[in-house]
């Protein structure tokens, strides 16, 4: 496999030859107008949130991966340039590599805060003091289905052991995170008792996991917003994608008063994964452009996604949030318009902002003659609205017989350019002015008809140019 984050800029090796980069025409993509721009909310915390980024704990659980050492410190590196405000590494108790590798990591001296995730527990506790880290996101089970099935404690148990961790962990002088597991399925009035005796020992974070990826936004939103009028420490929020909405759960959080947002990079994690950060930077960027461009180096993004794909060897999907490979390409006539007047009419983020190019396609059937009017001037030429229209006419009679690239399009207009300007009205475009025949021969022979059909061309756009 050969990951790639993108095929959206030149770095990439994707072939992209059938796309038209723009440049120049970056306009407001955030219209102050929208109406539906949420109302100042006192709970939201939309504008002020932060990320644990948790591709070295939650993402080690992803199916594919395995991470050395020197994997692991390149991507905690690369987190902490990306700007992350935490890292959050496997359990130093899970095994004696785990425990060195984040002895490492809490030695390179990164601006980002490192944390350690362990269970509710003092024999992990009293390791993960003792690695040097910023901080410890201790975790129990608090479902009837974990209590039953998983460590098979009660609440009163929870709540004893969770007093002593706590106490023992703020002894050393290092944040404490307390979280529920599988928060969803748990009985309310168990997490708040727990969560309520956690905030009085003085936790700097509780947290609230979606670990079976059951939540709704809306479930998110009411649970958050509950425990918001409960707990005076910060709320941290950890989501799982098995139907879909990490990434609203985690905006809905923001919405109900939680701060923190558990992320992992391309969502890699336990099953399916977790909140993307991509996805939530995607997502962020929409609500508050300034707070996210302030923060975060987000032209660092796809080298971060490359990085963490090639390490578990998976590929960016095309569909991906910002570095999909067409994350940014416009194909329809209209769209493609629109976009060339003013790119904010079909874009809600603007690609520069992540140093990627936008793109045009202009060689298929749905192309418009704004696209192909475009591109002429592109290519230096001199040609009418006009002109371009028929132009364009061409282009459409060839893309329904077979798909086009660049070059196809490139020479048709080059030779269309040549006819005008020399007053040669012969069809120097064998079949496409007279497609009938030759062209439907091609459509039905496939390969070797369509191949003389781009000789001809080819050899056509040579002359002229
Ligand atoms: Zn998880």
């Amino acid at each position: 496999m050969s990951p790639t984050a993108s095929g959206n800029g030149s770095s990439s090796g994707n072939d992209k030859k059938d796309f038209q980069p723009l440049s120049g025409r970056h306009g407001p993509h955030l219209n102050s107008r929208n109406p539906y721009q949420p109302l100042p909310d006192f709970l939201s915390n939309v504008n002020s949130f932060k990320i644990i980024e948790s591709t070295l704990r939650e993402g080690e659980q992803f199916a594919n991966a395995f991470f050395d050492t020197a994997k692991k410190i390149e991507i905690a590196k690369a987190l902490d340039d990306f700007g992350v405000d935490y890292i959050e590494l496997t359990s130093p108790a899970a095994s004696e590599q785990s425990r060195l590798d984040c002895e490492a990591i809490c030695k390179l001296g990164l601006k980002a805060k490192i944390l350690t995730h362990i269970r509710c527990h003092m024999d992990d506790a009293r390791i993960a003091v003792q690695t040097g880290v910023d901080g410890v996101d201790v975790v129990i089970g608090t479902s009837s289905f974990l209590r039953e099935h998983s460590h098979g404690k009660d609440m009163d148990y929870i709540h004893k052991t969770a007093i002593e961790v706590i106490e023992f962990v703020k002894s050393h002088n290092i944040e404490i995170r307390f979280s529920s597991e599988d928060s969803f399925r748990s009985e309310l009035v168990d997490l708040l008792s727990i969560y309520r005796t956690v905030d009085q020992i003085g936790v700097n974070r509780v947290g609230i996991a979606d670990t079976v990826g059951c939540a709704s936004p809306r479930q998110v939103y009411d649970l958050i917003r509950t425990l918001r009028g409960v707990v005076s420490c910060d709320i941290e929020t950890h989501f799982h994608n098995d139907t879909g909405c990490a990434v609203a759960n985690a905006y809905c959080a923001l919405e109900a008063g939680a701060t923190h947002i558990d992320t992992s990079v391309l969502g890699i994690g336990e099953r399916n994964g977790i909140t993307p950060l991509g996805g939530l930077v995607a997502r962020m960027i929409v609500a508050d452009r300034e707070y996210v461009t302030s923060k975060y180096k987000l032209h660092k993004l796809r080298d971060l996604e490359n990085l963490v794909a090639e390490a578990v060897e998976v590929n960016i999907p095309f569909n991906n949030y910002i570095t999909g490979f067409c994350a940014f390409t416009h194909k329809a006539g209209i769209h493609a318009k629109a976009i060339l007047a003013n790119p904010s009419t079909y874009e809600i983020i603007n690609p520069a902002d992540f140093g990627i190019t936008r793109y045009v396609h202009f060689a298929s059937r749905l192309t418009g003659w704004n696209a192909i009017k475009s591109r002429v001037e592109q290519l230096d030429l001199d040609m009418t609205d006009a002109q371009c229209k028929e132009c364009t006419a061409k282009v459409k009679q060839l893309a329904d017989v077979r798909p086009l690239n660049v070059d196809d399009v490139d020479s048709i207009i080059r030779q269309y350019h040549f006819n005008i300007k020399t007053g040669n009205d012969q069809p120097l475009l064998k079949g496409i002015d007279h497609p009938a025949p030759g062209i439907q021969e091609a459509a039905d022979d496939g390969e070797p008809a369509a191949k003389r059909l781009r000789t001809e061309l080819d050899q056509d756009a040579a002359k002229c140019c």
